[in-house]
């Protein structure tokens, strides 16, 4: 059940395909983890207005079944940039992908547990 306390965010992706940003919202559930729940093209008015461009979240992350990945090229995951903290949709199977906000050469390796930023675009 959702009850009245429940933490959510936004937090904005950028697709390494095309470039676009998108939301994805997260939520954190009783197992102590935020789990991205939907993601959705991004609309730029509300997620200034929210503030959600300023959010962060720590700890362990995973995607619920109904996390349907970028909704501009189908890429299933995402990946974590390690130095600017923020977000990129991700295929799953690459060893290597470019970070799309700050072009850093990012190496794919398994981790449960980021800091994400939400993005200031
Ligand atoms: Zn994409
Ligand atoms: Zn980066």
């Amino acid at each position: 059940m959702r009850g009245k306390g429940v933490e959510a965010t936004v937090i904005v992706a950028k697709c390494c395909k095309t470039g676009k940003l998108y939301d994805n919202r997260v939520e954190k559930k009783s197992d102590g983890k935020w789990h991205f729940t939907w993601s959705f093209k991004l609309n730029q008015d509300i997620i200034k207005k929210e503030g959600y461009d300023k959010s962060t979240i720590v700890g362990a992350m995973v995607n619920d079944d109904s996390y349907k990945g970028c909704p501009y090229c189908g890429n299933s995951d995402w990946l974590h940039c390690d130095v600017c903290g923020k977000m990129n949709c991700y295929d799953g199977e690459r060893k290597n992908q470019v970070c799309g906000w700050c072009n850093t050469y990012l190496y794919v390796y398994e981790t449960e547990h980021y800091k994400l930023k939400g993005g200031e675009f």
